[in-house]
C-alpha cells in the first residue's frame, strides 16, 4: 500500500499508519458531526525503541487531526504543526532529565482552552518516561477527564512497561512502533532528502534503523567524525591508561556539544528575558537587572543548566549506542554469521577485537554498556560511569 500525505513520514510502520488513519477519519466525523467517532481516543501513548520515530508519528497524527483533509501535508495547518507554530499544538520537550510538575500544570491549563482553529487542542509530550511522580499525577487528572476537544499524545522511548506509570499507560491507547529496516531508512534518505544511494545505504546501516541519526550521519561531517572516533575506541582498550583516556575523550566530546549549544543559545535567551523584564538594551547580558527580576533570571539559568546536562547525556548515549552496535558486530563475526554488520566500515577493528575475546566476554561487555546507559539516566557523574565502563571493556591480555 502506498501512503500519501503526512503519514508517508512514518518509515516502515504500516500497522501504525492504519490505526492513525482510522483514528483521523473518526476524529473528522466528530468535528463534522457526521458520525460517532468511536475510533477516536483522547489519550495516546506512542512507544517504541529509540529511532522508531515516536515523535515523528505523534506530530504526523497532530497534523492529520488539525488538517481539514486528514493530513494533506501542504496546507497551512499541516505546515504550522510541522514547524511548531500551530496555536493549538503544544509540545513538551524535557530540557533536563525530568519533566516537572510545574511544566505539566501549565500545559494542562492551556490544554483546556477552546482550540483557536476550532478543531483540537493537542498536547504532545516527548519522553513521557521523564515525568516526575508529581508531574505524572497532574497529567493523570487531565487524561482521566479530558475536555471534548483535547488530545494528549505521549511518547516514551521504550516498550518496557515500568517506564511510564501503569496508571497513565492504562488510560492511554498504546501505539507500538518498531525499528524500521535499514532498507526503508535508506529509501527515505534518498527520496525525501536527495542523498545519494551509496551514502544513504551506509548511513542507514550505521544508524541502526534510526532515521534522524542516519540523516545526520549522511549530511553532518562532525557527526561522522564523532562516530568514527567512538568506533576506534574498543580496539585501543589494552591498558588501564588507555581505558581512562578513552573515557575522558568521550566525556570531553559530550561536554563540547553541550558548550557549543550553550554558546549559541544562553546569551540571546538572557538578553530577551532582560528585555521582557524591562531592562532595555543591556548589551552582552551583563547589564543591571531590574529590581525583582532575580527569580526569573535564576529560573532561566536553571533551565539552561538542565538543558546542558541533557545535551551532554544524549551525546554520551549516542556514543554508547554506537559501541553496542560495534560489539554486536564483533559477536556476529565471532559466530561466523552472514548478517550484514552495522559498522562494516570498521571491519578491521571489529576483526581485531573478535580475535582477542570470547563470546562470554562480549556478552558481559554488552551488559556493561547497558549498565552504563542506566547509570547515566540516574544522574551518576558521566566521568565515573564512563571510566567504569571503559575499564570493564579492557581487552584480555593476549
Ligand atoms: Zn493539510
Amino acid at each position: 500500500m502506498e501512503t500519501t500525505g503526512v503519514f508517508a513520514q512514518l518509515v516502515g510502520q504500516d500497522r501504525a499508519i492504519e490505526v492513525l488513519t482510522a483514528a483521523s477519519a473518526a476524529a473528522k466525523e466528530l468535528i463534522d458531526g457526521s458520525g460517532s467517532g468511536t475510533a477516536m481516543t483522547h489519550a495516546w501513548l506512542f512507544v517504541g525503541p529509540p529511532g522508531s520515530g515516536r515523535s515523528v508519528a505523534a506530530r504526523a497524527f497532530a497534523q492529520a487531526l488539525q488538517c481539514r483533509d486528514g493530513g494533506c501535508g501542504h496546507c497551512q495547518d499541516c505546515h504550522t504543526v510541522k514547524v511548531g507554530t500551530h496555536p493549538d499544538v503544544h509540545v513538551v520537550i524535557p530540557e533536563g532529565l525530568s519533566i516537572s510538575v510545574r511544566e505539566i500544570r501549565e500545559i494542562v491549563r492551556v490544554a483546556a482552552f477552546h482550540p483557536a482553529g476550532g478543531r483540537w487542542q493537542i498536547v504532545i509530550i516527548e519522553d513521557a518516561d521523564r515525568l516526575t511522580e508529581g508531574a505524572a499525577n497532574a497529567l493523570l487528572k487531565a487524561i482521566e477527564e479530558p475536555s471534548a476537544h483535547t488530545v494528549f499524545l505521549l511518547c516514551a522511548p521504550t516498550t518496557h512497561p515500568d517506564d511510564v506509570s501503569v496508571t497513565i499507560r492504562s488510560r492511554c491507547r498504546v501505539l507500538p512502533l518498531r525499528t524500521p529496516p535499514a532498507e526503508a531508512v535508506a529509501a527515505v534518505l534518498i527520496d525525501r532528502d536527495g542523498i545519494d544511494s551509496e551514502a544513504a545505504h551506509w548511513a542507514a546501516r550505521a544508524a541502526q534503523g534510526h532515521v534522524g541519526r542516519a540523516k545526520r550521519l549522511a549530511t553532518d561531517e562532525v557527526a561522522k567524525q564523532r562516530r568514527a572516533a567512538v568506533l576506534a575506541i574498543p580496539a585501543k582498550l589494552v591498558s588501564m591508561e588507555a581505558c581512562l583516556s578513552a573515557a575522558d575523550d568521550l566525556v570531553g566530546a559530550a561536554e563540547a556539544d553541550a558548550a557549543a549549544l550553550a554558546d549559541e543559545l544562553d546569551a540571546p535567551e538572557r538578553e530577551s528575558l532582560m528585555q521582557s523584564l524591562g531592562a532595555g538594551g543591556t548589551g552582552k547580558g551583563t547589564g543591571a537587572a531590574p529590581r525583582g527580576s532575580a527569580g526569573a533570571v535564576k529560573e532561566l539559568e536553571r533551565k539552561q543548566k538542565a538543558r546542558a546536562t541533557r545535551v551532554q547525556r544524549d551525546a554520551l548515549d549516542r556514543a554508547l549506542v554506537d559501541l553496542t552496535g560495534f560489539y554486536r558486530d564483533v559477536l556476529l563475526v565471532h559466530a561466523g554469521s552472514d548478517v550484514p554488520l552495522s559498522h562494516a566500515d570498521h571491519q578491521q577493528e571489529i576483526n581485531q577485537v573478535a580475535s582477542a575475546v570470547t563470546p562470554e566476554w562480549l556478552l558481559k561487555s554488552l551488559d556493561a554498556i547497558v549498565a552504563a546507559r542506566q547509570s547515566l539516566e540516574t544522574n551518576v557523574k558521566p566521568r565515573i560511569a564512563l571510566a567504569a565502563l571503559t575499564t570493564g571493556l579492557r581487552l584480555p591480555r593476549q
